[in-house]
């Protein structure tokens, strides 16, 4: 109709709009120049094991140093990182700093290496030849695979996809660790945890939070840590923010959390230091 036509004409010529699309379009011309330009940094935070306190892993956390805007954290840009297919170089990018950093981490006050633990987006994922890339950065810098953690989403197994599940295997077989990342945010939940190839589940922040005020939400979160368990699958607690969240997490049955009440995400320098401190709380 007229009117619609009217309001689509309007639209495009709508100054927010077009600042917003603007911006994207600079973003994306920005990002591929970072990428060159070596402006991307990797952060690391802590995964502490809950029981003892000691730094048992790191995850990778992308930034970018942007020219004029600052240090812009993955929210800002991984959607365009994604549209424009910039995600699998992106993320390959990161997938050799962390390993290349994670073999600088001293041994923790346990006694053992940190892991290192890093997340790779649906489309790196079904990128050529992805497994063979993990497999030989591993080779290539000695890291032990078992030193190696994979943060995959439930998006990735959505569809019933033979290699999407063979690759998992495969990695797994290399002794490589897959973890479900942002658990329970997703559509399938529960049913499958019981056969897809995985080692830990990232319970989602929402679910740490809202554990704190409400005793019926605890109780379904108790069930789900449960029934993971009973599947062999570790858990760890993601945006662990008080003191009250870590008792309830842990009374509940996560072995592992990680939030700004242990470490904000840091320099490849502070994750050496912080992993030589004698007494990790
Ligand atoms: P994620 O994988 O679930 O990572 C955890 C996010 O929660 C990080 O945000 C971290 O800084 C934040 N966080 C940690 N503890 C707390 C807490 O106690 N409270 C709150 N409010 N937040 C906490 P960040 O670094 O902004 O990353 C956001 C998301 O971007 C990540 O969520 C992940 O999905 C994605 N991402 C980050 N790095 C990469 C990457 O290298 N590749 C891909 N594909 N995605 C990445
Ligand atoms: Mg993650
Ligand atoms: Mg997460
Ligand atoms: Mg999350």
């Amino acid at each position: 109709s007229a009117k619609a036509t009217g309001r689509g004409n309007w639209r495009r010529y709508d100054p927010a709009t077009s600042t917003a699309v603007g911006y994207r379009l600079e973003l994306r011309t920005a990002l591929r120049q970072a990428l060159q330009d070596d402006a991307l940094m990797v952060e690391y935070q802590p995964i502490i094991a809950l029981g003892t306190g000691h730094t048992a892993g790191f995850e990778a956390l992308v930034r970018w140093r942007h020219p004029t805007r600052g240090v812009l954290s993955p929210g800002e840009f991984i959607d365009i990182a994604e549209e424009s297919g910039l995600i699998t170089p992106i993320g390959d990018w990161v997938l050799a700093t962390a390993i290349r950093d994670a073999l600088e981490w001293p041994r923790t006050a346990s006694n053992t290496y940190p892991y290192i633990s890093i997340n790779v987006s649906v489309q790196q994922f079904r990128s050529t030849g992805f497994v063979d890339t993990v497999l030989r950065l591993l080779t290539e810098t000695g890291l032990p695979p078992a030193r190696l953690v994979l943060e995959i989403t439930e998006s990735l197994l959505l569809r019933d996809d033979d290699k999407v599940w063979n690759d998992l295997k495969r990695l797994r077989q290399w002794g490589i660790r897959m973890a479900i990342d942002d658990f329970g945010t997703g559509y399938s939940a529960l049913g499958y945890l019981r056969q897809v190839p995985l080692d830990i589940v990232k319970l989602d922040r929402i679910f740490i939070s809202t554990m704190a005020t409400s005793t019926r939400q605890r109780e379904l979160v108790r069930g789900i840590v449960q029934l993971t368990r009973t599947l062999g699958l570790t858990v760890v607690a993601e945006g662990i923010e008080t003191e009250r969240q870590r008792a309830i997490s842990m009374s509940i049955g996560c072995g592992y959390g990680q939030g700004f009440l242990f470490a904000r995400p840091m320099s490849h320098e502070d994750a050496v230091a912080w992993t030589r401190r004698p007494n990790a709380e």
